[in-house]
């Protein structure tokens, strides 16, 4: 079976009650059970079932599962937004004293959480690129985990995952990865090494804007040693289970990021258009960057452009559907973004529309200077998620822009 096929007619793909074709949405919060006894062992986790939809929640199962078996997991579990996810999977397994070590060039959001970590105690040491060399210097005693994203947003480096995952593991360390810019049609980090795959599937899942979701997935290899992750204490007779069975009997429940049912639902169907989805934004993205390349002078970034080698060897030939270019000018940035017909300003990517947004002044409004320019984010960076029109219309659409300043 196929990629799209396997969306539609995957394993993990129903049955559903009476024969729906979709998942119903189970909008509701708590779940009956006839006698006392079996509600105990529902909560005991001696038989399988619902008690809470904080905790479980069918249509959010339905959605875990689909995600799991497309990334290849020993399971998944869904969160309220993509950073719950990301903090989610972080606080599963640190502790006051650890430290990370990431990509410098990471989701704005994501560089905001680590410095919210550092007021627990937990310390993260950023590199320019996500490469072993650059990595391996920077490991020390305290070191519990490598983070970055398989393309990153909005920098557009791509990450070696299995050269990242074998550094990694020769260190004892595992390797968590945000794959939302690649999504599973591009790559399935898993089977490339990564240990931790996160999502937010507000973007490229849900595929049409609709739902703030994030998701998990835990690829069951890694072998934890208890002694440097107290963070998983208690979680010892679980073995290699133990980051799905914390994460979802401590984390999620004592946290609380849980998905809405309804969000599952709205993951679920967009989910089953994600291969047709990709296939025309990722063909829409590099012919835009290449038109926009053409035109000289822009700086354009796409991975297609820049990346080619990793492209081939990881990501079928795809760079997938954001780009980057510089107007040259903050005001010449404001100008463009504002002569375009198609393109929405908007803060969020993966949308079938095509969004466009200043980062500088918006996403990364909180970082430094610094740090914006080692996530790629210049004065006149204007960021580019392609959608599914037309290439011509968007190619037509943007150099009319840019030519008009
Ligand atoms: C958007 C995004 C997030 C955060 O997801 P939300 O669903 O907005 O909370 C994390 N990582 C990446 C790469 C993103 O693009």
């Amino acid at each position: 079976m196929k990629f799209n096929t396997g969306l539609l007619h995957g394993k993990a793909v129903g049955p559903y009650a009476n024969g729906a074709t979709l998942p119903p949405v189970t909008q509701s919060n708590a779940f009956r059970y006839d006698s006392f006894e079996t509600l105990e062992r529902v909560f005991a986790h001696k038989t399988m079932g619902y008690a809470y939809s904080r905790i479980g929640n069918p249509t959010v199962s339905a959605l875990e599962q689909r995600i799991n078996e497309l990334e290849g997991g020993v399971g998944a579990v869904a969160a309220s937004s993509g950073m719950a996810a990301v903090s989610m999977a972080l606080l599963t397994i640190l502790s006051p004293g650890d430290e990370v070590i990431a990509a410098s060039g990471l989701y704005g959001g994501t560089i905001d959480l680590f410095g919210d970590l550092e007021k627990l105690g937990i310390h993260t040491r950023f590199v320019p690129l996500l490469t072993p060399e650059e990595i391996e210097p920077l490991i020390t005693p305290r070191t519990r985990c490598i983070f970055g994203e398989v393309i990153s947003n909005p920098a557009l480096r791509v990450t070696d995952i299995a050269a990242v995952a074998e550094l990694a593991h020769s260190h004892g360390l595992p390797f968590l990865v945000d794959s939302t810019t690649a999504t599973p049609y591009l790559v399935r980090p898993l089977s490339l090494g990564a240990d931790i795959v996160i999502h937010s599937s507000s973007k490229y899942i849900t595929g049409s804007g609709d739902a703030i979701s994030g998701v998990i997935v835990d690829g069951g290899k890694f072998r934890w040693d208890f002694a440097r992750y107290p963070a998983l204490k208690g979680f010892e007779h679980t073995g290699p289970f133990a980051f799905l069975m914390r994460l979802r009997t401590d984390v999620l429940e004592n946290f609380g990021g849980c998905l809405a049912p309804m969000n599952a639902f709205l993951n679920v169907v967009g989910l089953e258009t994600l291969g047709l989805r990709m296939e025309r934004i990722c063909a829409n993205a590099a012919a835009l960057a290449k038109a926009l390349d053409e035109l000289g002078g822009l700086q354009v970034n796409h991975p297609t452009l820049h990346e080619q080698a990793l492209c081939q060897r990881q990501l079928q030939g795809l760079g997938g559907g954001i780009l980057t270019f510089r107007a040259g000018s903050k005001e010449r940035a404001v100008a463009i973004l504002n002569a375009l017909n198609y393109a929405h300003i908007a803060s969020n990517i993966g949308d079938v529309r095509t969004l466009v947004i200043h980062p500088a002044s918006t996403i990364f409004m909180k970082s430094t200077p610094a740090q914006r320019e080692a996530a790629g984010v210049f004065d006149d960076t204007i960021r580019v998620s392609v959608g599914i029109e037309d290439a011509s219309d968007l190619i037509e659409d943007f150099t009319a822009a840019i030519r008009s300043v």
